[in-house]
């Protein structure tokens, strides 16, 4: 190590002598004391949260990195960028970049930084340039209508997000495409202890000029129970508020550039406010029925919604239900009464959410079928920003999907860097001692596998128990399908005498890869099940708010059809994206949070170390260790560096096979034989050094 390194550590971590947590950790934090952010192991970008502005994102810095490929000594996003966007254009390769962390790591930002660089790297007449603007503006929409201020991050995604970025075969950006995932509706009517809801909420009380806030009766002055936390009244300081309002043009803007038209942002409003109000009805007890108190607002969200007042009271104070053709109603107390309202927000926003992703892709598509005839060759460049492993205080049905996501990325990881890698070197019959690593397939399969996992459980219960849900039976089945299972347990699956007091009935415990996680499974089926009183679906889908309509529209299901349950929709999207990830080459940024208090240069070596260790790094440091830095088919090596040499250039083929070819010009550059390994039909470079060297001397050829 050199004295430099001594103080600022190393670049990549796999100069360290050692592969332990405590020397990773302590490179990472000397860094960090140095403003150094980014740390390489191997070809994986590690981020740290600064929390401060540091000048590592300008146009200067892409152009340098744009021009000088891969700087090994100097990580950085714009890296990482520049290689696959490289990658893309030079070996037409279909290419994603999965940035995985734990909530205010730094992922959304990291995100933000790829697509500028795509969006600035390249270049491309009046046409390109509209489809970049709107790639760049559909972000500050999703992260509007997306997101919000957590404990763990002002800014916090409330969602999965994958956004894919499609190039014309000159490597201009020409579409995209945004897939979205559970976004998180729970927080749309309640929010945990200084948090808030959804950006767009607060934007808009404060933003909206005179005439729309008449229009959607909207009032500062007015205390709205969705924005008001546990035991915290709706604090507006003047500073956020101004934020809000500045934020708020912006979204609007946005809308515009990703033309949305007047009525369509009109009706968006609208259901904006609607919820507000939404959540100011009162639902008293009158007698035998309930009583929507106040008149005057529950005549606002009909006119907001387009939909008949007296339908929606009947809806909310009632329920219908068809049985043997008859139509059976019934009266429904306070709390149903107020469970109803509440699913009917919750419905109302996360289908809008839904409308507006479906709306952005269709004006990020226009120009791909409009201008291109060619479609065929068109690749794309995939970013994933998806929510990190969770152990919270209390975890629910919510951390129970984001831990399973996080369950298949870790197997998507392993199977294709740390499995493939020990596979090829087989296959290339080169000489390779096997490094253990954790497979979590096990996890995997328990949780999803079909017929038989906690999913497939999850799903009969969830159709069984249609009406009033049973939770404790789920639990007994869980216990019975997993009671010899070493990664699960339940009270009811523990043996009286081995009882663990700190499991209650009502939990069950699933030993994650990253950390055993123990949930509360007493609100599983009802979030599963997540149904709507099919009356009010049915008010929605007549609607004059367009988009309430259509949004509604499939819900007039026939009654012989199942709806689908939240979490085998989950999983069947879950599992296209990771074929998709599958098909195209992987790049890897992880983020992590040095402290808990968002607190500038701050490191917290307990904090970064549960880190470390649930997002693999040890294991990957130690592959990648034993492992080569850089491998390329003996045809696709020559292809490139064939000019360096002159018995190879022009035409290697005529004088020797491939592996002679390679083994010619590698002389000739003057490899040692501890630098690299001829395999069956690769070669593999031991160091990275060694390929910028080689790479340089090609630029300069
Ligand atoms: P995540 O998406 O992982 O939850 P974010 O990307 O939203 O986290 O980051 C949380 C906050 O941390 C940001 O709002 C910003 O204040 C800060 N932050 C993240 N990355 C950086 C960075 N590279 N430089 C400076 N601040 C950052
Ligand atoms: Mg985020």
């Amino acid at each position: 190590m050199t004295a430099f390194e001594e103080t600022t550590g190393v670049a990549n971590m796999i100069l360290l002598d050692n592969c332990d947590d405590k020397k990773l950790i302590e490179n990472l934090k000397k860094r960090l004391q140095k403003n150094i952010i980014y740390t390489y192991i191997g070809e994986v970008l590690i981020s740290v949260n600064p929390y401060k502005t540091l000048s590592i994102c300008n146009e200067k810095l892409m152009l340098k990195y744009y021009n000088n490929n891969y700087v090994e000594d100097m990580p950085h996003i714009f890296a990482i960028s520049a290689k696959v966007f490289k990658s893309l254009k030079e070996y037409r390769r279909d290419q994603c970049i999965l940035i995985s962390g734990e909530s205010g790591s730094g992922k959304t930002e990291a995100s933000k930084m790829v697509l500028q660089f795509i969006v600035k790297a390249t270049h491309g007449d009046h046409i390109i340039q509209i489809i970049k603007d709107k790639l760049f503006v559909a972000n500050s929409v999703l992260e509007a209508f997306g997101n919000a201020k957590t404990r763990n991050n002002d800014n916090s995604s409330r969602f999965g997000k994958y956004m894919d970025v499609q190039f014309n075969p000159m490597g201009y950006p020409i579409g995209g495409n945004i897939l979205h995932y559970l976004l998180e509706k729970s927080r749309v009517v309640k929010q945990a202890h200084n948090e808030r809801n959804y950006h767009i909420f607060y934007q808009l009380v404060n933003g909206a000029d005179k005439w729309l806030a008449q229009l959607l009766e909207i009032d500062k002055d007015i205390d709205y129970l969705y924005l008001r936390t546990e035991n915290n009244l709706t604090s507006f300081d003047d500073q956020i508020e101004n934020e809000d309002t500045q934020k708020y043009k912006e979204t609007l803007q946005a809308l515009q550039v990703l033309e949305f038209d007047l009525e369509e942002k009109m009706d968006i409003l609208k259901i904006v406010a609607s919820v507000l109000h939404l959540g100011n009805i009162k639902v008293r007890r009158c007698g035998e029925v309930c009583k929507i108190e106040n008149n005057s607002t529950i005549r606002i969200v009909c006119d907001l919604l387009g939909v008949p007042k007296d339908d929606l009271i009947f809806a909310l104070t009632n329920k219908t239900i068809k049985a043997h053709g008859e139509v059976i109603r019934s009266h429904l107390d306070v709390e149903m009464s107020v469970f109803a309202k509440d699913a009917l927000a919750k419905a109302i926003y996360s289908r809008l959410f839904e409308w507006l992703v479906t709306h952005i892709n269709k004006t990020l598509k226009t120009i791909v079928g409009k201008k291109t005839g060619s479609e065929n060759k068109i690749k794309s460049i995939g970013i994933l920003d998806i929510y990190g492993f969770e152990i919270l205080q209390n975890n629910g049905f919510e951390q129970f999907c984001i831990n399973y996501c996080n369950e298949k990325l870790q197997k998507l990881f392993l199977d294709l860097t740390l499995k493939s890698e020990q596979e090829e070197y087989l296959n290339e019959g080169i000489e390779w001692t096997n490094v253990e690593y954790f497979d979590n397939g096990v996890i995997c399969d328990m949780i999803e596998e079909r017929h038989k996992g906690i999913i497939s459980c999850l799903e009969d219960e969830s159709l069984k128990q249609t009406d009033a849900c049973n939770n404790a039976v789920l639990l007994n089945e869980l216990a019975r399908r997993f009671k010899d299972h070493k990664h699960f347990s339940c009270y009811q699956s523990i043996d009286s005498h081995k009882k663990i007091k700190t499991i209650l009935p009502t939990e069950f415990v699933i030993v994650h890869f990253a950390g055993t996680v123990t949930y509360d499974a007493s609100c599983f089926l009802e979030k599963n099940n997540d149904s709507l009183f099919g009356n009010l679906s049915h008010i929605m889908s007549n609607s004059t708010n367009n988009i309430i309509k259509s949004s509604f529209s499939n819900c007039q299901t026939p009654s012989n059809k199942i709806p689908e349950t939240t979490i085998n929709q989950f999983k069947r999207s879950l599992n296209k994206l990771m074929k998709t990830l599958t098909s195209k080459q992987s790049s890897y940024i992880r983020c992590i949070k040095p402290n808990d208090f968002k607190e500038p240069g701050e490191f917290d070596d307990e904090v970064v170390r549960n880190q470390v260790k649930y997002m693999g790094l040890i294991e990957i440091l130690r592959i990648r260790k034993a492992g080569f830095a850089y491998r390329s088919e003996f045809q696709q090596f020559l292809a490139r560096y064939k000019c360096l040499c002159p018995d190879t250039w022009p035409d290697w083929s005529r004088r020797y096979t491939a592996v002679a070819a390679v083994c010619r010009l590698i002389q000739s550059l003057g490899l040692g034989a501890q630098d690299y390994k001829i395999g069956k039909s690769k070669i593999m470079v031991k160091h990275p050094h060694t390929v910028f060297e080689i790479e340089k001397r090609f630029q300069v050829a």
